[in-house]
């Protein structure tokens, strides 16, 4: 039988809990990690208007190759070629420094491709929510400032991708909060 969409985006979502499961949030509560890829994908879903399932997956997975041991070549193996070039575009050189990594994703946020775009949106916009709701431990209001401020540099090179996104992500730069 053919495979449904929904069995697509489900099998990303439980490889990613398998691949998370050790780890947790920065937040005081220590919040399961995979509520993070699973909010991302609903942002897409439910607030971007976003169907593409191989965007849904990618930002289900979009942490696995940063975060975890899972490579690029399992991710294509698994998920094929469109959601590996999304991952590969959201994810880190981790063998960088931390300063580098930070500038370069404001330097190649433009190049991307739109699924790319569309997923690093998200993300910022999810982690940008945790920090309202529930900053890291030990994360002063500066440092909070200072990420807000690199985050909009480069949702600034992802935009014209998601217009619900943008919106978003200007409503939280101009400092709406949102309540649950
Ligand atoms: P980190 O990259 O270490 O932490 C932010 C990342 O943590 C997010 O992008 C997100 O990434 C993940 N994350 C996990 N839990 C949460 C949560 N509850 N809320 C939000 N994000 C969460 O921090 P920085 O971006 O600040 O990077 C370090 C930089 O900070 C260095 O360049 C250094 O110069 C600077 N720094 C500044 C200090 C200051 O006081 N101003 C002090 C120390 C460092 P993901 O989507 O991958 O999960
Ligand atoms: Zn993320």
């Amino acid at each position: 039988a053919e495979t449904s969409l929904a069995a697509l985006v489900l099998r990303a979502a439980k490889f990613a809990s398998q691949r998370h499961a050790p780890q947790r949030r920065k937040d005081p509560q220590q919040t399961p990690y995979i509520n993070h890829p699973l909010a991302v994908a609903c942002v897409l879903a439910d607030e971007a208007g976003v169907s593409d399932p191989a965007v849904l997956q990618a930002a289900l997975l979009h942490d696995t190759v940063e975060d975890t041991p899972t490579s690029l070549a399992e991710i294509e193996r698994f998920f094929g070629a469109d959601v590996r070039l999304y991952v590969a575009q959201c994810s880190d050189d981790t063998s960088l420094p931390k300063a580098d990594r930070k500038r370069l994703q404001i330097e190649t946020a433009p190049t991307k491709s739109d699924g790319a775009k569309l997923v690093k949106l998200a993300d910022k916009i999810d982690n940008l929510r945790d920090l309202q709701r529930t900053p890291p431990v030990g994360w002063t209001l500066s440092r909070v400032q200072e990420y807000f401020a690199w985050a909009k540099r480069v949702t600034d090179g992802c935009a014209g991708v998601s217009p619900a996104m943008d919106s978003i992500l200007a409503g939280i730069y101009a400092g709406e909060f949102e309540y649950e």
